[in-house]
């Protein structure tokens, strides 16, 4: 057989067979996971700690007493749905730290093959192991509370949405889910039927349709999770190339559930001048005035009606949505792996890159979506206003202005539109 070594990491990779995936453009996103996953895994043991000694004593007694009564380590196990290659759960195994056990499955029987042969060439016996399943199967398994992974990495061709059921049921509570998409055209406008079908919004052909993907993919996350009486908590959302990559906390509340309504929105494209108004949905949030401001029972109203017709140029409005609204990075947790990249470069070839766009992320407002200056400019056909010009006029105006790391030409801002288009009429 003709065998081909692929050393990406801290792994040496067999390619026995063409017909097993490996695309070496996705280097970055392995990368960028290991990183993530680093700082996570951190975090993960002492917040499982405190959670369970909060708990009954079973429960502790269960995970972190062996038989003999003593302390045992608090398990990671991390699970890798559609594995491929092997790589990025033996990258997993040898590059982040805390792991107890990683489980990479795929359900062809040549991919778990070339795993098998991939984990013994790198040594990673005692901490890879290989299982050949149907991705839901291996996960609707390991559903009840004591067999859930505390990571689950979904890394599909195209749509990640059918695994999404079993994800988040089989994840702990306060698990990290790893998520990529590669379907953007039909996340980015191309075909807003068929992301209803698969996502369960409405996608629009824009010039934010990146943040869109991603803001689409959080909202879907988020209603397999409430089904389960479970929510999201983003701790980074990133486009790059030609997908888009989340990492999102798994918790468990039926209370905090309620809230998932306030943060989504529905958004009215101008199909004249690409203006995007979104329309919260409204619901429970917390009061913080009040004495226990999860038990609020404060109701907010939906954001105000959006007319048939835009304020600006007075065209009809698409209908897309919902979109999560709410902050997709905890800028926290950014700072952190930052640090951490920027601390060690030499543990990933792409660390100038993650550097870059971690950068930017960290700086991005909260405000969703963004405007592009070419296509702000391009609407009514001037020469491109220097985004210098632009964020200076915003910020003399006393707004906030961004970049979003999606798009080198975006305008991300508190301001109003009509503020945006009155600069626009100035050029
Ligand atoms: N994560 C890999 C990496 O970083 O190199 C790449 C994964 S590749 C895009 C997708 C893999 O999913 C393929 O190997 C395919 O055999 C596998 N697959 C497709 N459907 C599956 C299913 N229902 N259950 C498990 N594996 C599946």
């Amino acid at each position: 057989v003709n065998k081909k070594n692929i050393k990406e990491g801290q792994a040496e990779i067999l390619l026995a067979s063409e017909k097993v995936f490996y695309n070496p453009v996705q280097e970055f996103n392995r990368d960028l996971s290991i990183a993530v996953l680093s700082i996570f895994t951190e975090d993960y043991k002492s917040e499982q700690i405190a959670r369970n000694l909060k708990k009954d004593k079973k429960v502790c007694e269960n995970v972190f007493q062996d038989a003999s009564g003593n302390n045992s380590e608090v398990p990671i196990i991390i699970l890798e749905a559609l594995s491929a290659t092997g790589l990025r759960s033996i990258r997993y195994a040898k590059e982040v730290p805390n792991i107890t056990k990683i489980v990479a499955n795929d359900i062809s029987k040549q991919a778990v093959e070339t795993i098998q042969a991939n984990i013994v060439h790198n040594n990673v016996e005692k901490l890879v192991e290989t299982s050949h399943d149907d991705a839901c199967m291996i996960m609707y398994k390991h559903k009840l509370p004591l067999k859930r992974f505390a990571a689950i990495d979904l890394d599909p061709y195209g749509c990640p949405s059918i695994f999404l059921d079993s994800a988040v049921q089989s994840i702990q509570d306060g698990g990290l889910l790893l998520v990529t998409a590669t379907d953007m055209a039909v996340l980015a406008g191309n075909s807003p039927e068929t992301c209803y079908s698969k996502y369960g919004a409405i996608s629009l052909k824009t010039k934010c349709c990146h943040e869109m993907a991603l803001r689409i993919l959080l909202q879907c996350i988020e209603s397999h999770a409430n089904r389960y009486s479970r929510y999201i908590v983003p701790l980074l959302s990133i486009s790059a190339d030609f997908y888009i990559r989340v990492f999102v906390k798994i918790y468990s509340g039926a209370i905090h559930c309620k809230k998932t309504t306030s943060k989504l929105s529905m958004a009215y494209h101008c199909v004249g001048c690409d203006n995007i108004t979104l329309q919260s949905m409204g619901g429970f949030k917390p009061n913080p005035s009040e004495k226990n401001p999860q038990q609020t029972k404060s109701y907010l109203p939906s954001g105000p009606p959006v007319n048939e017709f835009c304020q600006h140029c007075n065209q009809k409005h698409h209908l897309g949505g919902p979109i999560w609204s709410a902050p997709i990075h905890d800028e926290v947790f950014v700072s952190r792996i930052l640090t951490h990249v920027q601390n060690n470069p030499q543990l990933f070839n792409t660390s100038k890159r993650i550097h870059g766009v971690l950068s930017m992320v960290r700086e991005e407002l909260e405000t969703p979506l963004y405007y592009t200056l070419d296509k702000l400019f391009g609407r009514v056909h001037l020469e491109t206003m220097p985004m210098l010009i632009m964020r200076s006029a915003i910020l003399n105006a006393g707004y906030k202005v961004s970049y979003s790391h999606a798009s080198k030409l975006s305008v991300k801002t508190s301001a109003p539109s009509h503020l945006i288009w009155d600069i626009v009429r100035t050029w």
